[in-house]
């Protein structure tokens, strides 16, 4: 998926972005309700306050949402300098991209698209589909050894669990709680979806990484405060575990690494370091210079607006 970020929430210029918090803190920050090819989103990440935890950069919460009315259907449109990651709770999603992948997602499976210097995809809702559309998109910022690398696609359909008191832990990428997802993974970073069967747990932590919890769906109590979805809890660094309460059925992703050292520019779906770069990356999607490849898709390829900065 993609979606413009707003410049309040990407400008790494604005006052008091990212600022690091080296021990556990607690912040509550309220998601932005937008609108991502026909699916209601709440995005999550990036805030004006937290531009990056680890080197996720981008969290939309979309759904749920009845397929049948809303779908998810994004044109081809390009990346450069990030990965995406598809997680779906409920429903379905056709991936098709430049590398010429077509691989259509299901609840408990991971997609991950690493763009490097440009790769482009779209995502449909597949013919047929019914019933609800609920997942999560995420991106996370390549660092400088690999964001001019070449672009991949990665499927897996089972994920390693690891299960602590009442909640089971999905791994999606890096190691948590003793198990190892075997997605790809360019910097130290860790994703995993958390489900409350009953009562509470405890897992492990790395202290060297931040944190931040984006609720999915139930209530959950961390830190002795209550958690809805529309939110991100951002749990700095430094915890050595994770204490969780809530009610069953409750769901949440965690998402940790460590900061992010290097200064991140977003605009529309590109990710790097200067405005030059992302003029050039759009100069080359608008002008159709190879760079991104072909996307066969029945949608109509996406436009890239002008960056705020031009206007
Ligand atoms: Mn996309």
């Amino acid at each position: 998926m993609s979606g413009p970020v707003a410049p309040a929430d990407a400008n790494p210029q604005v006052p008091g972005a990212g600022l690091a918090c080296p021990e556990p803190t607690l912040e509550l920050l309220a998601g932005r309700a937008t609108e991502v090819g026909g699916t209601p989103v709440v995005r999550v990440l990036p805030k004006r306050e937290r531009r990056t935890v680890g080197a996720w950069c981008f969290a939309d919460h979309f759904g749920p949402a009845d397929a049948d009315r809303a779908g998810m259907n994004v044109g081809p449109h390009p990346h450069i300098g990030l990965q995406t990651v598809t997680w779906l709770v409920e429903g379905r999603v056709l991936h098709r991209d430049s590398l010429g992948s077509e691989q259509l997602i299901r609840p408990g499976q991971l997609n991950l698209m690493t763009a490097g210097r440009g790769v482009s995809h779209a995502e449909e809702t597949p013919p047929g589909a019914d019933g609800r559309l609920h997942g999560v998109q995420l991106w996370v910022a390549q660092p400088e050894a690999t964001r001019a690398g070449d672009p991949d696609f990665e499927h897996h359909d089972t994920l390693p669990e690891a299960e602590a008191g009442g909640a089971v832990a999905t791994v999606l990428v890096g190691g948590f709680a003793g198990v190892r997802s075997p997605a790809r993974t360019d910097t130290p970073l860790v994703g995993v979806d958390l489900a409350l069967r009953g009562g509470e747990a405890t897992f492990p932590l790395e202290p060297g990484f931040e944190y931040g919890l984006v609720p999915l769906a139930g209530t959950w109590r961390v830190d002795g405060a209550g958690l809805a979805p529309g939110v991100l809890a951002y749990l700095g660094e430094g915890r050595t575990e994770l204490r969780l309460d809530g009610e069953p059925g409750s769901r949440a992703l965690l998402l940790g690494g460590e900061p992010f050292a290097e200064p991140v520019l977003m605009w529309w779906n590109f990710v790097g370091r200067h405005r030059d770069e992302l003029d050039a990356a759009r100069r080359d999607w608008e002008g159709h210079s190879g760079r991104f490849g072909e996307v066969d898709s029945p949608l109509d390829r996406l436009e890239a607006p002008a960056p705020y900065w031009a206007t």
